[in-house]
C-alpha cells in the first residue's frame, strides 16, 4: 500500500533518532489520547519515528514507545536492510524497497480468522513468541493532513496493525500470551535488561 498523498524525505539519512522506551515503562501501559492537531509538529514526529524505526531496525513503532501517549504509529513491512562495508572500510547498512506507512487515530474493525505469528517488539528487545491474531482486519485511519482512509489488511500487515494498535491501548504483546508464558518471558526479559544496564 502506498501513501501517494504524503511526501517522504530520505528517511534513512534525515531525521532524529528518538529514545525507545522499554518494558515496563509506565507510558507503555497508558491508554493513548487521540491526535487532534494536524500540523508541522505532527509531521516531524511521524518522520522522526520512521527514521528511528528503520535504524532500530523494526517494522513498526507506536508513539507510546518513544514516550508520547498519542494514537499514532508508523510501519514498513516491505523494506530490506543489508550490512555492507563502505569505501572507507566501515560497516554500515544499505536500505532498499522502502514503503513507509503512517496511521493516525486508527480504528480496527471486522477481525476475520486467526493466525499465529512470531512477534517481537522494540520495547521488549530479544524476546520473540507466537501470538494469536486475526488473519484479516479493516483499519480506518487518518494521514498527517487529517484525511481519512480505509484499508483492508491480511497476513503480516494485519498482524502488525494489531500489534501496533495494542500499544495505543497500553498493551505489549507479552500480555497476549498465556499467563505461564507471559510470566516466563517477562522474567527472562527483565533479567536480560538488568544485565545490560
Ligand atoms: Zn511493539
Amino acid at each position: 500500500m502506498k501513501h501517494p498523498q504524503l511526501e517522504f524525505p530520505d528517511l534513512i539519512k534525515t531525521g532524529e533518532k528518538l529514545k525507545i522506551f522499554t518494558y515496563p515503562a509506565p507510558v507503555l501501559k497508558q491508554i493513548a489520547g487521540p491526535v487532534t492537531a494536524f500540523d508541522e509538529e505532527l509531521k516531524t514526529l511521524c518522520l522522526n519515528m520512521l527514521h528511528t524505526m528503520y535504524h532500530a531496525p523494526g517494522i513498526g513503532l507506536a508513539a507510546p514507545q518513544i514516550g508520547k501517549s498519542l494514537r499514532l504509529f508508523v510501519m514498513d513491512i516491505d523494506f530490506e536492510r543489508e550490512e555492507i562495508t563502505n569505501a572507507r572500510g566501515e560497516e554500515t547498512y544499505e536500505y532498499s524497497a522502502l514503503n513507509p506507512m503512517v496511521f493516525i487515530n486508527p480504528i480496527l474493525t471486522n477481525p476475520v480468522g486467526t493466525k499465529n505469528y512470531e512477534e517481537g517488539c522494540l520495547s521488549v528487545p530479544g524476546i520473540y513468541e507466537e501470538v494469536k491474531r486475526a488473519e484479516s482486519i479493516t483499519v480506518n485511519y487518518q494521514d498527517w493532513f487529517g484525511n481519512h482512509h480505509q484499508l483492508e489488511a491480511n497476513d503480516l500487515l494485519s498482524v502488525c496493525l494489531q500489534h501496533e494498535n495494542d500499544h495505543l491501548d497500553g498493551i505489549v504483546f507479552l500480555e497476549r500470551l498465556s499467563l505461564l508464558k507471559k510470566n516466563l518471558l517477562t522474567k527472562k526479559f527483565l533479567k536480560q535488561k538488568k544485565r545490560n544496564e
